[in-house]
């Protein structure tokens, strides 16, 4: 890609987009507040029992893995298919491609320039569900599941940040494996350039990538449309 296709002024915060991310992180926190309250409270459907809390635990690992795969996804498809050109998602799928050969210029970007995209779906999708539910298990689900949604793409900027320049409990939390770190996500950046797809945890590019997943996807979609994935033009893959 030749054309930079961000002007300069694309990394700083807009009023628009400190609105949007405002408003996702909102969303998260009804969910888990009301989910929270509701199981104390033992004012939902059923009353709390141990088995509340059992269910409750499921929900948040569910929706913790499951924001990694779907992040996954997403990055697979932005890197794959598409173009700079394609409307409505055009400039986002131009700035996965730009990632490719400029790592570290997403990390001059400001959070809410990064995050209100994903902050704006999160809102969009979970803020009727926090309305209309009184379930703490779905609700516990859905702010997980939002939370780790919204801010995947700052854990993957985190990946590309030197240790030293990270804040203390985001370089913990990368020690304990529970957002990706760079000794896992750099592999995306080196040939074959098409495994590590998930920036979240990074907890399912193992699965995916040991049963070539995506590359299974590509096949299929390619004996269905004729559309070649960017990642097979790569001399590794
Ligand atoms: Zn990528
Ligand atoms: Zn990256």
């Amino acid at each position: 890609m030749v054309h930079h296709q961000h002007d300069e002024s694309w990394y700083k915060s807009t009023w628009v987009h400190r609105a949007w991310f405002a408003s996702g992180c909102t969303t998260v926190l009804i969910s888990l507040a009301k989910s929270m309250l509701i199981t104390i409270s033992g004012a939902g459907a059923s009353t709390t029992t141990p088995l509340t809390w059992l269910r409750l635990a499921f929900a948040v690992l569910l929706g913790y893995v499951l924001a990694d795969l779907v992040s996954g996804v997403y990055h697979w498809a932005m890197d794959n298919y598409g173009s700079p050109e394609t409307p409505v998602i055009g400039s986002i799928i131009y700035t996965f491609v730009d990632h490719h050969q400029h790592p570290m210029e997403l990390n001059k970007c400001d959070t809410a320039a990064l995050l209100y995209q994903a902050a704006g779906v999160a809102t969009a999708v979970f803020l009727p569900v926090n309305i209309c539910s009184n379930d703490p298990v779905l609700l516990a689900f859905v702010g997980v599941l939002s939370g780790f949604g919204i801010f995947n793409i700052k854990f993957h900027t985190w990946a590309h940040t030197p240790k030293r320049k990270l804040p203390p409990l985001v370089a913990a939390l990368q020690d304990a494996g529970i957002i990706v770190p760079w000794s896992q996500h750099g592999a995306h950046h080196r040939p074959p350039l098409n495994t590590n797809y998930c920036s979240v945890s990074g907890i399912c590019n193992r699965v995916l990538d040991k049963y070539k997943v995506f590359m299974a996807m590509e096949v299929v979609l390619f004996r269905v449309t004729g559309v070649r994935p960017r990642s097979w033009a790569e001399p590794d893959s």
